[in-house]
């Protein structure tokens, strides 16, 4: 069958369908390096729901697959096409649908960027909290589907915390309503919180209603700098006691990156973390201080917001002064924030027995860190070995107690390590429950659920 012409007799003329091979492509990966993508028959640019409920009409008729695609910032291979299947972009779908300043809430299209969103309602002087560093280009779709993280989860929470309400298209093509707008509601199964995280695979989601924050003062910065990752992860505890709205840590090879690169002053630093609090400056000034009885070299802060936006220079030129050097594998583990040091530790010993550059910097106050392996472009033994290195270090974190994905879903890429981490029993569950929402597996299959 000539799936994208037996489509467009499904959908119409008006319909967005692309089959132009010079054009497939850009439709076809997401921005991992290693994830595997095939060819799909054709790519949807979708403009309302009730074209997805035909498409998924149509292809659960023919048993084709589907894969759903934000912005194709994704880390995991998540929205990588496979081969014939029809790629449902949600780009097109980008309105804010209401910000009802009421009840705190915000109806979106699945495409609208996460950025888009939050400078809407800060007219309102309200905030869509979740930050992804992604935020100015990944979709709210997207955010929900990979139940995204960002630098403010550690007082606020993931993408989950916010979601209060989606329309979904299932498999079948039916529309359902999932969640509820209101703040409390225990009359159903929690299935919302089943959809987010999902990555594509229980249904293509059209709509979500999200709840909205009273706008947070602007952020007082503390940085600190210290010998080592040992005496920076000291004063972590009583530094997440003081419900800092931001709480990140930078490693030495990554600070060496950035001093290679952009000199900030951080020669022979061991370790910085960063800290901001958007409550008070009193905040900040207990954080000095429980940075220097943990032996801080250095401890200041500032309520300044162009200080601020200096002060976090450092972190946010962490994964570009690594990605400068080479191609940069980004890992996503999360551990116990009492492990985070083995953690970096083990991550040291990777780096040296494989002679690659292994840059860490992170969340320390969710344990959520980046390992970024640097290895030569094109170089097929170094990208084999960095890919064993990725997978080594998901091993370490799991012994810690740790998670092959705190933020960036498991994708393609981590199906083996979600496999060792989760037991037959849950794997059993989830294939279970997938089978429920998508009985003929045509969403996203060989995604997410090992
Ligand atoms: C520089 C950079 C920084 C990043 N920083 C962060 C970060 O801080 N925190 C974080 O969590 N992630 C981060 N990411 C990863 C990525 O941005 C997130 O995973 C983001 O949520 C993906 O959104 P997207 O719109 O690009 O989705 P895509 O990459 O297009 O898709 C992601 C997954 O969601 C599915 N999907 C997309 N839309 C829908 C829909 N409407 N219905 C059903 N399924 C759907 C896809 O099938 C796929 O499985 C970063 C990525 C980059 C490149």
């Amino acid at each position: 069958m000539k799936i994208a012409e037996e489509l467009r007799k499904v959908l119409g003329e008006q319909a967005t369908i692309i089959t132009d091979p010079s054009v497939l492509p850009s439709y076809c990966r997401d921005q991992s390096q290693i994830a595997q993508s095939g060819n799909p028959a054709a790519v949807l640019l979708a403009k309302n729901e009730a074209e997805i409920a035909l498409t998924m009409t149509f292809a659960y008729s023919n048993s084709i697959p589907i894969v759903a695609r934000g912005a194709g910032s994704g880390l995991s291979g998540g929205a990588n096409a496979i081969d014939g299947a029809i790629v449902i972009s949600l780009e097109k779908m980008n309105q804010i649908i209401e910000v009802d300043t009421a009840n705190l809430i915000a109806r979106v299209e699945p495409g609208v960027i996460n950025i888009e969103l939050d400078k809407e309602v800060s007219k309102y002087s309200l905030a869509y909290l979740p930050d992804p560093a992604s935020r100015e280009w990944s979709t709210i779709g997207g955010n929900v589907a990979t139940n995204a993280g960002g630098m403010c989860c550690v007082k606020y929470g993931v993408t989950a915390q916010h979601v209060r309400a989606i329309r979904m298209v299932t498999s079948d093509g039916s529309i359902v309503e999932l969640g509820s707008p209101l703040k409390k509601s225990v009359t159903n199964l929690d299935l919302l919180h089943l959809i987010v995280g999902s990555e594509g695979t229980l249904g293509i989601i059209t709509e979500i209603t999200v709840g909205l924050a009273v706008r947070p003062k602007p952020a007082t910065t503390l940085i600190a700098t210290f010998a080592s990752i040992d005496a920076a992860m000291k004063a972590v505890p009583e530094l997440v006691a003081l419900a800092p709205s931001m709480l990140e840590v930078v490693d030495a090879t990554t600070l060496r990156a950035v001093e290679e690169w952009k000199p900030l002053g951080f020669e022979g630093v061991g370790t910085v973390l960063l800290m901001q609090s958007d409550e008070s400056p009193e905040i900040c000034a207990k954080g000095v201080e429980i940075a220097e009885k943990h032996g801080a070299i250095d401890a200041t802060y500032s309520d300044d917001p162009k200080d601020s936006s200096d002060l976090i220079q450092v972190r946010k030129l962490a994964y570009p002064a690594l990605e400068r050097k080479g191609a940069a594998l980004l890992d996503d583990v999360c551990v116990p924030i009492s492990k985070i040091s083995k953690l970096v530790t083990e991550v040291e010993k990777i780096a040296s027995e494989t002679g690659l550059l292994i840059g860490i910097f992170g969340h320390a106050g969710d344990g959520n860190m980046h390992p970024t392996i640097v290895y030569n472009h094109g170089d097929a033994d170094a990208e084999a070995k960095a890919i064993t290195a990725f997978n080594q270090i998901i091993k370490v974190a799991q012994n810690l107690g740790g998670t092959a994905s705190g933020e960036h879903g498991i994708g393609s890429i981590k199906l083996e390590s979600a496999h060792r981490e989760s037991g037959e029993k849950i794997i059993e569950l989830q294939r279970a429950i997938k089978k429920v929402f998508d009985p003929k597996g045509i969403l996203n299959p060989g995604k997410k659920i090992p």
